[in-house]
């Protein structure tokens, strides 16, 4: 994982951005983090660990961390917007039918498909879309 966090200080830096106490600490949460979180999980987040920061504040991080390309948008709820860490291993998500809770999750599988699909299409494949839906465990109950 190329989630070293003195690389993306570099690489603020290079830019001429500083990384600041609170960016820092949201940078960490969502690396941290084992799903896409939403402005209002940030907020929670950090104020779990002593930051508190507005909700303006987190939109004007979220919007500059994603013109630095480290966070990218999650779409998979049309209500609520996503974001996660943009340089974590590939993975993708799964999101509850019913209370609209989303986790990461990872396949190998995939791999596999990707290869079968080259060798039967010849194409060179860069991109591929799949989610998975179903219920999480309390709201199986
Ligand atoms: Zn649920
Ligand atoms: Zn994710």
């Amino acid at each position: 994982m190329s989630t070293n966090p003195e690389i993306i200080e570099q690489r603020l830096k290079a830019s001429g951005h500083r990384l600041t106490k609170t960016r820092k600490a949201l940078l960490n949460t969502l690396i941290s983090s084992a799903r896409p979180l939403s402005i209002e999980d940030m907020g929670a987040q950090l104020k779990v660990q002593g930051i508190a920061v507005n909700k303006t504040t987190i939109y004007r991080e979220v919007d500059f961390l994603l013109k630095q390309k480290l966070l990218e948008e999650v779409r998979l709820d049309p209500e609520r917007r996503y974001y996660e860490f943009a340089l974590g291993t590939h993975h993708h998500h799964i999101r509850c039918l019913s209370c609209g809770a989303i986790e990461d999750v990872s396949s190998t599988a995939l791999e596999q498909a990707t290869k079968q699909v080259k060798a039967g299409t010849m194409y060179q494949v860069i991109d591929h879309m799949m989610e998975f839906a179903g219920l999480c465990p309390a709201c199986q109950r």
